[in-house]
């Protein structure tokens, strides 16, 4: 992720988004993908396994490379929104000694 956006200046370190993109992402694809194997599986008169591995998984990675960025940045764009950024140490949060 870039620490600044390009456009504003805007800085975006303390927004980190962790796994939640790859979980929506997950999620979204799951949806998708899964109801069409069944549709398939039921009107394609049970195709053999390797139809199955040559159509879904090139999807489902397709999917996810074209969903996982504009999730990331819908996630950063909801922790900005709602101003949950994590506070970068500095050294004075650092200094523990009384
Ligand atoms: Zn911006």
């Amino acid at each position: 992720m870039r620490s600044h956006c390009p456009a504003c200046g805007l800085v975006l370190d303390p927004y980190r988004a962790d796994d939640a993109p790859a979980y929506f992402t997950i999620f979204a694809v799951g949806h998708i993908v899964v109801p069409l194997v069944l549709v398939f599986e039921r009107y394609a008169n049970q195709p053999a396994l390797w139809v199955h591995a040559v159509l879904w998984l090139p999807l489902s990675v397709l999917m996810a490379l074209i969903l996982l960025p504009r999730i990331k940045g819908a996630v950063i764009a909801l922790l900005w929104a709602h101003r949950i950024g994590a506070p970068k140490p500095t050294p004075d949060s650092l200094d523990l000694s009384p």
